[in-house]
């Protein structure tokens, strides 16, 4: 039976379910990772040693813009926010059946509304970098904090606990041992004009312009930087990543664009000075994808001189 939250709970919060305060506590093992067995690239100890600490430690898990988001148990969304305001961006809330509360934060979008009863692993939001009144107020990440035994108005945004001390290991998986990364280092001298105001795929070397492709049973996880150098450029550029999502027969079903990063032109007055722009990304692929760079040239005659691709990663 559903009963409402309450003034204590917030106007937005519904869909609350009664629980027995004695059925809280939550053994280890037992929440869904939001995206399964990627890199963290910020733990919940690590929000806490922030300076200041983060008003809510939680863990970042490293994940492209578009990435699904699976529920880590069966439960009701009880909060879900669809703007991109203050630090939290767009984000969603699911109130566990155990009668813990989990938040996801920086989202691209939810997919199910408030009020909706989830089963564990089921998609419920893609993941974003929004925060901060912008779709890319951060580096794409999902971050997940959990509550034990109440709602963070209840217990203190603060008193989250470590999502990662309940998280169920998947089997298969290897013991906790960092995998030794990979690394790929290309230079590419392309020295093309791109044309003006137009998404420009980058090459990367001679007649190649993909930064990582997998198929259909191979995962990669890594982090890239794509460094560009160009002339003529007297408004600036900008650069973004585009993931594209792929058929089991390697056709092209559909795209996801990851953040723009906007290089303004160099002031140095020299006609021929080179202005410098660099895109990283923290990525995991699994299933068919394709990631690839673009360029957007904001004035005519930007001649991009060089492309630089850094990429450590780890194949599963
Ligand atoms: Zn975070």
């Amino acid at each position: 039976m559903l009963i409402a939250a309450g003034a204590a709970i917030g106007a937005s919060a519904v869909g609350w379910e009664t629980f027995s305060p004695g059925l809280s506590a939550t053994a280890a093992g037992t929440y869904l990772r939001p995206c399964g067995d990627v890199r963290i690239s910020s733990s919940w100890q690590g929000h806490k040693n922030r300076n200041p600490p983060s008003g809510e430690p939680g863990t970042d898990y490293a994940v492209i813009t578009g990435t699904q988001i699976r529920a880590a148990a069966n439960g009701v969304i009880v909060d879900r926010k669809d703007s991109t305001t203050t630090a939290t961006g767009r984000y969603l809330a699911l109130r566990a059946d155990d009668g813990n509360y989990i938040r996801y934060l920086h989202l691209q979008s939810s997919t199910v509304p408030l009020g909706a009863r989830v089963a564990r692993g089921q998609v419920i939001a893609y993941s974003g970098a929004s925060g901060f009144g912008s779709d890319t107020g951060y580096g794409p990440h999902v971050h997940v904090s959990l509550w034990i035994g109440g709602t963070p108005l209840q217990l203190g945004f603060t008193n989250s606990v470590d999502f990662e001390k309940y998280v169920e290991v998947e089997p298969s998986q290897p013991p906790a041992e960092e995998p030794v990364p990979l690394h790929q280092s290309t230079t590419y001298s392309w020295n093309t004009v791109v044309p003006h105001d137009v998404w420009t795929p980058i090459r990367v070397t001679s007649g190649q312009y993909y930064l990582a492709s997998t198929g259909s049973t191979a995962k990669e996880t890594g982090d890239l930087s794509i460094y560009v150098s160009a002339t003529g450029v007297t408004q600036g550029f900008q650069l973004r990543v585009m993931a594209d999502v792929l058929n089991a027969s390697g056709g092209k079903i559909g795209a996801v664009g990851q953040p723009v990063v906007e290089v303004p032109p160099t002031r140095d007055a020299a006609a021929n000075a080179l202005t410098f722009g660099q895109y990283d990304l923290p990525y995991f692929l699994s299933g068919p994808l394709r990631l690839y760079a673009q360029i957007r040239a904001l004035n005519p005659g930007v001649k991009v001189q060089q492309v630089i691709l850094k990429k450590n990663f780890w194949l599963s």
